[in-house]
């Protein structure tokens, strides 16, 4: 609480000055220059901050000439290439890939295409303005495939892994392991944490209470307050542990439930209630003393502005996917900076989502003590990331390796393109 109280006085400072912490995006970008001015005020276009600098990764004078899409049931890769031969690999956030593919080519293919790649806060900037008519969701989606790309071509060009292009150091990334399941009862899911805790050296957890946007519901009666009391005792004097409502609950239900875990040694309360509603959520991060948590969904990055400085969430977890890649999502995690409060980019399956989190958390300067990495390992979408690239993520010591080859570090498995549906877009 008495933190808080500190970063709510910093936040209000920051709103009034806007001055601290703005040199932040030019210490950690190499090679970036001024945006060019947006007007005469203190008017900070798409989420950036006062003194933010524009990523000028690679040297200007290259066209991007072809913009791919391979798309399979719920993942979609993305290939850019440049007119000198070079190219780098993305990807569109999981589910719906087919139809995010159709958007890429329809609404943002014709922005990018011809464009230098070296420039990407305006291909960011231009592919979500020039859709002012189709707002966020899916062009989000779209742009966060192009983004990734772009960010790998970057590291294909410079030899050097996106983390240190981003000023960050290539080092193993601590873990929380996430259960995707409701599903499951306390007993098991304690044993399974317990496993994964003495083999794999993980020491932070995280479960879920409630339902998915459920109005207060649970999956079965007494669910929640058994999973609180069952995995609160039995894990929270060796693990740190973390439980996810899912937008479930109205204020009061989040606060009646935020007590029981602060209770039971819970440190970690995310989405607490409907992401929509950001008033409830402040009023349950006002009430509790644990750690609000959220923002995967939210790809407005005004929105998310907003919401950082009113200090919606002590922690933040924009997904660089739905938020439209790892430009804008680092532009949020330096608002979030600004008033000190933590990001952890959200990554809540091991398709590239997970790559593109980890080379953020060594990058931005703000990360949270661990990345979410899903204990489902065998089903859902995970049999479905697991075919896509390798070599496939190691976790020693509770941490995952960060690869340290150039771009993203990883290799899309031919078979699994072969198998995809083809789209191609191209500078005419
Ligand atoms: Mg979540």
């Amino acid at each position: 609480m008495k933190r808080r109280s500190f970063l709510k006085n910093s936040a209000s400072a920051a709103i009034l000055t806007g001055v601290a912490g703005c040199s932040q995006a030019s210490s950690s970008a190499e090679n970036s220059v001024s945006p060019s001015p947006p007007g005469t005020g203190p008017y900070f276009h798409q989420g950036r901050i006062e003194g933010y600098k524009e990523f000028r990764i690679i040297d200007p004078g290259r066209k991007i000439t072809k913009i791919e899409t391979f798309s399979r049931e719920n993942i979609a890769v993305v290939r850019v290439s440049t007119d000198d031969g070079h190219s780098g690999w993305g990807q569109i956030s999981t589910y719906n890939s087919d139809i995010v593919s159709m958007i890429l080519h329809r609404n943002l293919a014709q922005k990018v295409l011809g464009k230098d790649p070296a420039l990407i806060d305006q291909i960011a900037d231009q592919c979500i303005e020039e859709n002012l008519k189709y707002p966020w969701s899916y062009v989000n989606r779209a742009l966060g495939g192009i983004d990734t790309a772009i960010w790998d071509l970057y590291g294909q060009i410079t030899a050097k892994p996106v983390c240190e292009l981003l000023g960050g150091e290539v080092k193993p990334v601590r873990i929380y392991g996430s259960s995707m399941s409701r599903s499951i009862k306390p007993d098991e899911e304690v044993e399974r944490m317990i496993r994964l805790r003495d083999e794999k050296g993980i020491n932070a957890f995280k479960f879920r209470i409630g339902k998915e946007a459920a109005r207060n519901g649970d999956a079965w009666e007494m669910r929640s307050e058994d999973m609180i009391s069952t995995v609160g005792p039995a894990l929270a004097d060796s693990c740190a542990l973390l439980a996810d409502a899912n937008s479930c609950y109205t204020p009061d239900r989040a606060i009646h439930y935020g007590r029981m875990l602060q209770d039971n040694g819970i440190d970690q309360f995310e989405e607490p209630c409907p992401y929509w509603e950001t008033e409830w959520i402040k009023e349950v991060t006002d009430a509790l003393d644990l750690d609000v948590s959220g923002g995967e969904q939210d790809n407005d990055i005004a929105k998310w502005r907003r919401m950082i400085n009113s200090h919606t969430f002590d922690i933040i977890q924009p997904d660089p996917l739905y938020l439209g890649g790892i430009t804008r999502t680092w532009r949020t995690a330096l608002m979030a900076k600004l008033v000190g409060t933590p990001c952890v980019p959200h990554s809540a399956n091991h398709g590239m989502v997970t790559l593109f989190t980890l080379h953020l958390m060594r990058a931005i300067p703000n990360p949270g003590k661990y990345l979410e990495f899903s204990i489902e390992f065998d089903s859902g979408i995970n049999k479905e990331t697991r075919a896509l690239y390798g070599p496939e993520l190691k976790i020693e010591d509770g941490a995952l390796h960060l690869p340290a080859e150039p771009g993203w570090g990883l290799t899309i498995h031919p078979e699994w393109l072969n198998k995809a549906e083809y789209q191609l877009s191209e500078l005419a």
